[in-house]
């Protein structure tokens, strides 16, 4: 297939200004009104149809649309424009709220450059690009406020509107985050436990008499759940276990009858809180089965659940995202397997909507002189731009 002519006008310098225009405007989370007050302005100049939806007026969300959405499939391109503090100035080579292009134009720096303004600039010049064609269908941008935070006054409350009836539901969702360029179709789940190992405490001098020490305990616990789980799949890569807190001891000289880890397993498609939980029992038991002292007991942290979620491969956005990679990189699509993090992505998901995620590679994101490859902003909105022809035009 060859691109077509919307691809190709694809425009370069309109990308870049408005990123650096986006950047410009302070937007840590919390602080989203005046960032989207400049979206709905800019959409009004340019004759774009856009509503504003809050569950917070001081962090709207504004929904762009091109298109009929009663006409055909809808499309959403989702992004966010909270960031995270600048914590460390001095460290920054140019004033983090300054948009700059390295000399040699590769990289384009400044707060919120990669994590994600760029990437939601080039879905409002899309927005903009195909606002007078005849779409069978309809082409939205969903620019969210709260995704370094809850999601609850953005994504989330976006899910809400639709669940409601009071904003149309897409059938496929794109999502801007940064992905190297390679497809994310599916997300790592998140599940949290902590386990306490149960001893006896004793004082020391009758540590081998009376006392059992937890921390003991608990070292053969971490050991046998800290390691690689040889388990891939090849949308996400490989399932990871890591123990991040440890707790234990009162005293120098008591033998500590308790000790509590905690526990982040990220679950890929396929594995459940369950099957997990099945994992770590069995690796207890077996360390049980040869000491009779090995005690614990374990709490799962429901709050902090979040399933593995997966569109699959033979979702039209996806095969539609892979055949625009083709043909705009002349590269096979990879997936995205190195950095599975979470994106709003999942909410759609678990909303029942398919959602690929595709972005631009970037430097230091939430950290000091935070940049986005700039060649590879301009190839996320040649993706799209050809996606959203593919589904939506002709
Ligand atoms: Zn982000």
């Amino acid at each position: 297939m060859s691109l077509s002519a919307w691809t190709k006008q694809v425009d370069r310098a309109a990308i870049l200004a408005l990123s650096g225009e986006l950047i410009a405007i302070p937007s840590v989370s919390g602080e989203e009104a005046a960032v989207m007050a400049f979206v709905e302005e800019w959409a009004r100049a340019r004759g774009i149809r856009f509503e504003v939806f809050s569950r917070d007026p001081t962090r709207p969300n504004v929904v762009l649309t091109a298109g009929d959405p009663a006409s055909g499939p809808r499309i959403a391109m989702n992004g966010h424009l909270d960031t995270v503090p600048v914590s460390d100035p001095d460290a920054w080579n140019t004033p983090p709220l300054e948009p700059v292009l390295s000399d040699d134009g590769a990289l384009l720096f400044g707060r919120g450059s990669a994590d994600m303004k760029s990437a939601v600039a080039v879905m409002m010049t899309i927005v903009d690009a195909f606002k007078s064609a005849s779409l069978k269908g309809c082409l939205q941008a969903h620019i969210v406020s709260d995704e370094e935070t809850s999601g609850a006054f953005g994504t989330l409350h976006l899910i809400d509107e639709i669940t409601a009836g009071r904003l149309n539901r897409p059938d496929y969702v794109l999502i801007g985050e940064k992905s190297d360029l390679k497809v994310r179709n599916a997300e790592r789940g998140i599940f949290n436990f902590e386990v306490t190992f149960h001893g006896r405490a004793s004082h020391t001098a009758s540590a081998r008499a009376t006392g059992i020490n937890a921390i003991a305990k608990a070292a053969k616990g971490v050991l046998a759940l800290e390691k690689d789980i040889d388990r891939f799949h090849p949308a996400v890569g490989k399932p990871v276990i890591s123990v991040n807190t440890i707790q234990a001891g009162v005293a120098h000289n008591v033998v500590p009858g308790e000790c509590t880890i905690s526990v982040d397993r990220r679950l890929v498609p396929g594995e459940t809180r369950e099957t997990a939980m099945a994992e770590v029992l069995t690796a207890f038991e077996e360390i049980a089965a040869t000491d009779p002292d090995f005690k614990y007991t374990i709490t799962e942290m429901t709050e902090n659940y979040i399933p593995a979620n997966i569109t699959e491969d033979s979702s039209p956005i996806v095969q539609a995202v892979q055949g625009s990679v083709r043909d705009v990189t002349g590269k096979e699509p990879e997936y995205f397997v190195a950095w599975a993090g979470a994106t709003d992505g999942r909410f759609y998901r678990q909303a029942g909507i398919d959602t690929v995620g595709f972005g631009p590679g970037g430097q230091f994101l939430h950290g000091a002189n935070e940049a986005v490859v700039v060649d590879q902003l301009i190839t996320q909105a040649e993706v799209f731009t050809e996606t959203a022809a593919r589904l939506l035009v002709g």
